[in-house]
This record gives structure tokens, C-alpha cells and sequence, in this order.
């Protein structure tokens, strides 16, 4: 494989009595072959003053018989065909030269059959004695005459192109006809039968439409798959072995001919001299380009011409004196052919479907291994089969614990779990970067700059800055309006709505407005730059963000109460704002601890940041003006010219003072500078905590609001309290297993309750994980719900 090689050229004599001895000689090494024309046929013959000409070709076949014909040319490309390579062999010559007889020989004398039947014999041999192989043989048998296509192996008596039109088509496996029949044969008998069928078809065609077989070209194709019968190997093997009776190579006369035989002259020539036109073109090893599709010869053996096949060229001639000029022909288009390099190369593909089921025994058997690895290991019995929704859940639970810090760590169990573990790192990352992307569209939104009635109303509520941009936040997005009550009737949403609109219009034709920052809201289920007021709710918002800038959040006492001890539901939910302080107070009362103490680090920072750029101006000032002084100090010494004693400067005492002084000045700019610049980043980061702070403690004061004023009491004994809960929040574990009291109480219900005694243990423990587990999905969809933009 790889390694280069020629195409073969082989010269078959045909046998005649005339046999011109004074004309063609043969070398002794029956590879070269000397033509003499002479003088007085030189005239009518060639143009040229040439009388000799020599070929070397690979060898001449003179007198031999059908056998040696088939063991010299033809036996070692059908035997690599079985290896996997390409093949192909073809005869050109003038009409009656022997072509056909090379080829296919005669039918009714078995001694006489050509290399067709052979090759066929040769192929079913060969698969008889590989039974390590499953080897499968097609055949298909084309015909192209002027140009046109014909199966010779169709089951239609009469084919011809209006009948099936065939296409030649190219895919990355190769070349192939389209509507070509190929047959599957599985003995020699049958394989021979269909070549005999082909045969009588090219000459009942050649009857029935009027067409000289001289005039086509017949392609016999063999077609070879060879799959291991070891199920490991997952390779297999294709080739093709083409065997091709060229139509004759004869210069037709086109003056005197006419019709008919014009037309295939013409054709002839044309496909003849395209053959040999690509066939020069694949010798020339800097063509890049080979001209396979301007005749459908060509075309059809792009993948049987040179390239990565076995290719050789049987010329067939006359050895007759009349017949010099076309042996001559012939003889020259063998020596270039012989110029052709090709590559021959195995034709290797993979079984898809075996490499499916390889891998399918590696993974059982590596199961194995790893269950057998477990048990010598002493692990408990651990499952390595991809995980379910219900564990993935489970997964994604873990993971937010363990963000939340309720959860010390995460149990490795295997590698498919840890992966999932990432995998839900990811998920939660993600989920928490829309919330705050969320959360920032919901402070900051613009307005439309064309929709002056909007404008005008916020411009009179005092809400806009010098930029058109919206002061502060919007609300109500999160209280009024994403957060719907979890038994909140359909029709309740689009009436609170309609609601604000009217509200709305009030405040806006109000003068001055009694908040600077209150009542706006974004509507952004209609449009993105409608403006909808918030119910008084927004007001909590609102105060937080006043504390962005002031930090007047008064202190809250250390001992706040808990939430455990919370007073039972009324029967109206408090006002936001009463609630926030409630809120504060209780379950809030350790983020908002955290939201101040960072707080008031920021406004320390931003002191200190302050105070800083004051001391560095300071120095600034009183650099420039040393640096003023040092220049007028220079300027004086250069018009005394006291540049002197050969280049040195002489300096005095005050300039020199004024120098050292600039040096500690600079010293103190760039400490002070490099104060500044750390302050600066620090106070970024503060501040990036303090909106983090901001973000949760909303989040938080959402959810407990709604799940102390709104979720149904049956639905809160699910979720324990004590837990944040927020959409995709809730613990599956928590929700899919019993608490421990629920475990007692069930485990006491099993011994004395169960109707049909212990047994239905299972039974029962199944049902009531389905509700569970139902229960669970309802929640998280109400949630989700609730809480969708
Ligand atoms: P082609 O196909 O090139 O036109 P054919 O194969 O039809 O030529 O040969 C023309 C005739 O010559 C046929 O009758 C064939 O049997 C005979 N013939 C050709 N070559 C040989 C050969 N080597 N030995 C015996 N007969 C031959
Ligand atoms: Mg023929």
C-alpha cells in the first residue's frame, strides 16, 4: 500500500496467416515490439519521413492462448481485488482486433471463454478458500453508447435512456451509476448466467436499435465486500474489478460518412480521446486536475482509472500489413499509457453496526468490573447507569445547599456524578446570573424617547434625570406583579393591572408627587417602554435604594426574633413597607445585619477615597508651584553663565533644596496615588457586595412574604420552615423524603395501620413517594409560575 506503480500494457496479436513478418518484430524478451513501414507504403501511409518505431511494453502476447492471456494480464488484479483493491482492466484496439474475444471470448467453447468468466471463476475460488471471510459478489453490466447509458443486466427487454435514464453520481464513497442494476450472486453459476444474459442483451440491442456493438463501450463491473467473520474486527473491504471492452479505436472517415455513423464516429472519437486525455493527465503527477467528466466514459471509471486502482490496458491489433496505421495508433496509445502512475491502496471501511455492538459487550463488561471492584472494595452497591430527572434534581438541590452554605459538602459517589455535579454548578451559576440580569432591567429601564406622554408623566413625578434615563428602580415588577399570590385567581392579575393604570393616570396629573422616587413601574408584559405605576408596595424598594447612597438604615436590636416565634397569619396581608420592617426583624434580620456592616465599610471607603484625592491635590499644587520656582531658579543661573569649568553645573544651596523638595513630593504623590488606586478597587467590591446584599435581602423578604401571607397552609407543612424558598429553591430531598417526624409517624402507621399488615410496606411506601413526589412538582410549577417575568 502507498507505494507507486505503473499502469500495465500489454499487447495481444491477433492470429492471422498474413502475418507481416518484414514489418512487426517482437524482442526477445517478448516486451518490446519494432514496427518497419516501408518506403513505398511510407508515402500513403504517414507524413512524417519516420520508417521505424519501437515500443517497450510490458508484454507482448503472440499466439497465446485465452489462459495465458487471463494468467499474464488479468490474474493478479482480480486476486487483489479480494485484498481490497480497485481494479481494472480494459482493451482498446481497432474493430475486429479481438477485443471482445479478450474479453468475454466465445460462449460456446469453454476453452475459449475470456477473462469475464475467469475473473468470475478466479473471484468464487478465492472466497471458498478465505473462510475466515464473509465475502458477498454483485455484478453489473453497463453499456454506453453515443453518450447514452444502458443496463445491460436490466430485467426491461428493451432498455434505453427514455426508458430508465441513468445518471452517473459522485458521493465521497466514489462513483456510481444511478439506475444501474447490480446483482447479488452467490455462485459461480449464477454470476455466469448474468454475464450470458448481458451478452445476448448487447446483441439483441444492438438488433433492435440499430447499433453496432462495435461502437459501444461495455463495462462489466464486479463488485466485492469481504467482512471479517471475527466480530471484533470492525473493518471491512470493498473493491471493484472493472472490466471494460472499449468500442474500436478505428479513425472513422468523417468526409464519407453520414447519419448514423457520423454521429458515432464523432462520439467514438471524442470519448476515446477523452480517455486518453485523462488517462496523460493522471501520468502527469503535477496535474492537480483530471478531466474526468467530459465524456461518460470518463466519468463512470473516475474511481477505475489510475488513482488508487490496478490498472492495465490490453491493446489489441492486426498483424496484418493493411492494418499499419491502426496498429501503429493503438501502439502509441499503449506506450503513453504505460506512463501512468497510479496508487494503489485498500479500499477499508468501518462496520458501523458491529462497532455499536463491540462497544455495547466493552461497557457490560467494564459494568462489571467496576460491580466487582465495589464489592472488593467494600463500597456499598453503587449504580454507574445514567442518572434520571429525579436524581439530577437531587443533584441540583445539593448544589444550591451547598452554595447557600446549608450544606458542609458534596458526597462523591462517582465520576458521572461529579460530572453532574459541575454540570448543575453551571445550571445554578446560570440561574443566577439572569435573576441579577433580571433584577438590574427591573432598577434601570429607558423610556422611549418618542413616547412623550410617558415622559411627561414621569418628568412631573420627578423621576427622570437630566439624561431621559429612569431614576431608581421600577417596582411592583417583583411585589405587585411577579409575584402572584399562590391561589390567586386568573382574572385577579389583569385587574391589579388595570388597576395601576388608572393609578397611573392620577399621580401623573398630580403635581409633584409626594415620593421622589415611588410609584413607577414598568409594564413589561405589553411593552418595553410602557410605563405602569406600582401599588404603594414599591416603597420598600425604594427605601433600600435611598440607602444606596445614605446609608440610614437605623440599627436593628441584636436579639431579633426568630422566625419560629412568628406571629400567626392575619387575615389581610400587611402592607410591603410594614412587612419589610417585619421582615427586617426576624428572618431578614441576618442579611440585613450583613447589608449594613458592608455598607457602612463602603462609606468608609468612599471617606477615605475622598479625603485621599484632597491630599493628592494638595501635593499636585504645591509641585507645581516648587517646580515654578525651581525654573525660575534655572533660568537665573543660565543667564549668569555659570555653566563653566568644563561642562560641570554648579547649583546653589537654594536650588538644590528646591530639588530635594520635589523629589519627596513626587515620593508622596505616587504613595498617595497608589493609595487611591487600591481604594478604588476596593471600594467596587464593596460595592458590588452591597448590591449582592440588597438583591438577596428583596429576594429573600419576596419569598417570605408570599410564603407567610399567600402560600396555602398545606402546601408550607411541605416545605419546612426555616429554609429560604425561592423558584427552583426548594430541597427535592426535603420534599421526596420524610422529615424525620413524618418517618416515625409513618413507620408507627405501618405497624398498626396498614390494612393488609407489614407486608404492604412497599406498596404503601411507593404511593405515598408518588404523592410526594407529585406534590413536589406542583409546588415547583406554581413557583415557577409565580415568579415568571
Ligand atoms: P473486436 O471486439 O475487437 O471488434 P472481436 O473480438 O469481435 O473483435 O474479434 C473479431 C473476430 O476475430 C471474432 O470472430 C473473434 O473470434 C476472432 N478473434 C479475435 N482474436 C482472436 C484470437 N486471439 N484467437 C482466435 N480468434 C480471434
Ligand atoms: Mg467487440
Amino acid at each position: 500500500m502507498g507505494t507507486r506503480k505503473k499502469v500495465h500494457a500489454f499487447v495481444r496479436v491477433k492470429p492471422t496467416d498474413d502475418f507481416a513478418h518484414e514489418m512487426i518484430k517482437y524482442g526477445d524478451d517478448n516486451k518490446s515490439i519494432d514496427i518497419h513501414i516501408k518506403k513505398d507504403l511510407q508515402k500513403g501511409v504517414v507524413n512524417n519521413k519516420q520508417t521505424d518505431w519501437s515500443f517497450k511494453l510490458d508484454g507482448v502476447l503472440h499466439n497465446a492462448s485465452q489462459d495465458l492471456v487471463y494468467e499474464t494480464v488479468a490474474k493478479d488484479v482480480v486476486a487483489q481485488a479480494l485484498d481490497g483493491y480497485n481494479g481494472t482492466i480494459m482493451c482498446y484496439g481497432q474493430t475486429g482486433a479481438g477485443k471482445t474475444y479478450t474479453m468475454t471470448g466465445t460462449t460456446e467453447n469453454y476453452k475459449h471463454r475470456g477473462i469475464l468468466p475467469r475473473a468470475l471463476q478466479q473471484v468464487f475460488r478465492m472466497i471458498e478458500e478465505r473462510p475466515t471471510h464473509a465475502i458477498t459478489v454483485r455484478v453489473s453490466y453497463l453499456e454506453i453508447y453515443n453518450e447514452s447509458l444502458f443496463d445491460l443486466l436490466s430485467t426491461l427487454p428493451c432498455v434505453g435512456p427514455s426508458v430508465t435514464p441513468m445518471t452517473i453520481v459522485e458521493n465521497p464513497q466514489g462513483v456510481f451509476i444511478k439506475g444501474l442494476s447490480v446483482h447479488l450472486t452467490s455462485q459461480e453459476e449464477d454470476a455466469f448466467s448474468l454475464l450470458f444474459e448481458g451478452e445476448t442483451n448487447r446483441i439483441i440491442a444492438s438488433h433492435t436499435m440499430n447499433k453496432n456493438s462495435s461502437r459501444s463501450h461495455c463495462i462489466f463491473t464486479i463488485y466485492v465486500e469481504a467482512h471479517s467473520r471475527t466480530l471484533s474486527d470492525e473493518k471491512y473491504i470493498t473493491s471493484k474489478i472493472n472490466l471494460v471492452d472499449l468500442a474500436g479505436s478505428e479513425r472513422l472517415k468523417k468526409s464519407g460518412s453520414e447519419g448514423r455513423v457520423l454521429k458515432e464516429a464523432t462520439y467514438i472519437n471524442k470519448s476515446l480521446s477523452f480517455l486518453e486525455q485523462a488517462i496523460i493527465a493522471l501520468g502527469d503527477q503535477k496535474r492537480d486536475h483530471i478531466p474526468f467528466r467530459q465524456c461518460k466514459l470518463t466519468h463512470a471509471l473516475k474511481d477505475s482509472l489510475g488513482g488508487n486502482c490496478n490498472m492495465v490496458l490490453l491493446t489489441n491489433i492486426y498483424g496484418e500489413a493493411s492494418q499499419l496505421e491502426e496498429t501503429l495508433s493503438s501502439l502509441r496509445f499503449a506506450s503513453r499509457m504505460k506512463l501512468v502512475t497510479t496508487e494503489p491502496a485498500i479500499n477499508e471501511k468501518y462496520d458501523a453496526e458491529r462497532m455499536v455492538k463491540n462497544l455495547e459487550k466493552e461497557l457490560a463488561l467494564l459494568k462489571q468490573e467496576l460491580a466487582i471492584h465495589d464489592s472488593l472494595a467494600n463500597r456499598t452497591l453503587v449504580n454507574y447507569d445514567p442518572m434520571d430527572e429525579i436524581q439530577i434534581a437531587e443533584i441540583n438541590s445539593q448544589v444550591r445547599r451547598y452554595l447557600e452554605g446549608t450544606l458542609d459538602e458534596i458526597d462523591i459517589i462517582n465520576l458521572r456524578q461529579i460530572q453532574e455535579v459541575f454540570n448543575q454548578f453551571r445550571v445554578v451559576l446560570s440561574q443566577q446570573e439572569q435573576e441579577v440580569e433580571l433584577t438590574l432591567r427591573r432598577k434601570y429601564t429607558l423610556i422611549d424617547k418618542n413616547d412623550f406622554a410617558a415622559i411627561s408623566a414621569v418628568q412631573k413625578a420627578g423621576l427622570m434625570d437630566v439624561d431621559g434615563h429612569l431614576v431608581g428602580e421600577p417596582d411592583g415588577q417583583g411585589f405587585g406583579l411577579g409575584v402572584t399570590p399562590f391561589s390567586a385567581k386568573p382574572g385577579k392579575k389583569a385587574k391589579s393591572k388595570k388597576m395601576f393604570k388608572e393609578q397611573l393616570s392620577t399621580s401623573a396629573r398630580k403635581e409633584g408627587a409626594s415620593s421622589p422616587v415611588g410609584g413607577k413601574d414598568l409594564d413589561f408584559s405589553t411593552s418595553k417602554t410602557q410605563l405602569t405605576p406600582s401599588s404603594k408596595e414599591g416603597d420598600v424598594k425604594d427605601m433600600l435604594m435611598r440607602d444606596r447612597e445614605t446609608s440610614s438604615i437605623e440599627p436593628l436590636p441584636l436579639d431579633s426574633p426568630k422566625e419560629e416565634l412568628r406571629p400567626p397569619r392575619p387575615s389581610t396581608p400587611p402592607p410591603k413597607p410594614v412587612a419589610f420592617e417585619d421582615f427586617k426583624n426576624e428572618r431578614g434580620s441576618e442579611i440585613n445585619r450583613i447589608f449594613k456592616e458592608n455598607k457602612s465599610i463602603l462609606n468608609e471607603r468612599r471617606k477615605r477615597a475622598s479625603e485621599t484625592t484632597q491630599r493628592i491635590n494638595a501635593i499636585k499644587r504645591e509641585m507645581d508651584v516648587t517646580k515654578e520656582a525651581l525654573n525660575f531658579q534655572k533660568s537665573l543661573r543660565e543667564k549668569q553663565g555659570e555653566y563653566e569649568n568644563k561642562g560641570l553645573m554648579i547649583i546653589d544651596e537654594e536650588e538644590f533644596l528646591l530639588i530635594l523638595k520635589l523629589k519627596d513630593l513626587k515620593k508622596q504623590y505616587r504613595t498617595e496615588y497608589q493609595d487611591l488606586r487600591d481604594l478604588k478597587a476596593e471600594i467596587q467590591y464593596c460595592q458590588h457586595l452591597v448590591d449582592q446584599c440588597r438583591h438577596r435581602l428583596l429576594m429573600e423578604f419576596d419569598i417570605w412574604y408570599n410564603e407567610s401571607f399567600f402560600i396555602p397552609e398545606d402546601i408550607q407543612v411541605s416545605l419546612k420552615p426555616g429554609g429560604s424558598i425561592r423558584p427552583g429553591m426548594v430541597p427535592i430531598s426535603r420534599i421526596m423524603s420524610l422529615g424525620e417526624d413524618d418517618q416515625d409517624k409513618f413507620s408507627q402507621l405501618q405497624q398498626t395501620e396498614l390494612p393488609e399488615g407489614p407486608d404492604s410496606f412497599s406498596f404503601y411506601n411507593a404511593k405515598v413517594k408518588t404523592e410526594q413526589k407529585h406534590n413536589y412538582l406542583k409546588t415547583m410549577m406554581g413557583f415557577q409560575q409565580a415568579h415568571r417575568k
